[in-house]
């Protein structure tokens, strides 16, 4: 199997803009993207564009901000009981759900890879948490 990886993306995830899980498994060429907790394996089908990558790269973010607090968890549910997570819940009106887990995870892609597509408050609070 050949693995590429965009230089964009690599150069995100290598330059330390996000924040991600010691140990962290990146695979390409799979048929689904996704972030998988107890592996800490971001998974990726072939030729995604960036924000695919941005965005699982987040997923596996929250999961960082989790272990901040306990090394030992893969419970991505956890994120909202981070100060992060409430903040994220509060500021966007919404209760705990994996759509927003979703949410959040859309949000920082943005962020980091075209902000233009955040709403006023998305960006105010990325700028806030994201940094
Ligand atoms: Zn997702």
């Amino acid at each position: 199997m050949k693995i590429s990886i965009g230089l964009p993306a690599l150069a995100l995830l290598l330059t330390g803009c996000i924040a991600l899980p010691p140990g962290l498994h990146v695979t390409v060429g799979g048929d689904a993207n996704y972030y998988d907790a107890p592996t800490r394996t971001i998974a990726l089908a072939p030729d995604q564009p960036m924000a695919i990558w941005a965005h699982e790269a987040c997923h596996a973010r929250q999961h960082e901000k989790i272990l901040e607090r306990d090394p030992a968890s893969d419970n991505l549910w956890l994120y909202f009981q981070t100060p992060e997570g409430v903040s994220f819940l509060s500021a966007s009106s919404q209760v705990p759900s994996g759509a927003v887990l979703e949410d959040e995870a859309w949000v920082c892609a943005w962020y980091y890879v075209d902000p233009s597509r955040l709403t006023s408050g998305g960006l105010a609070w990325a700028q806030e948490w994201l940094r």
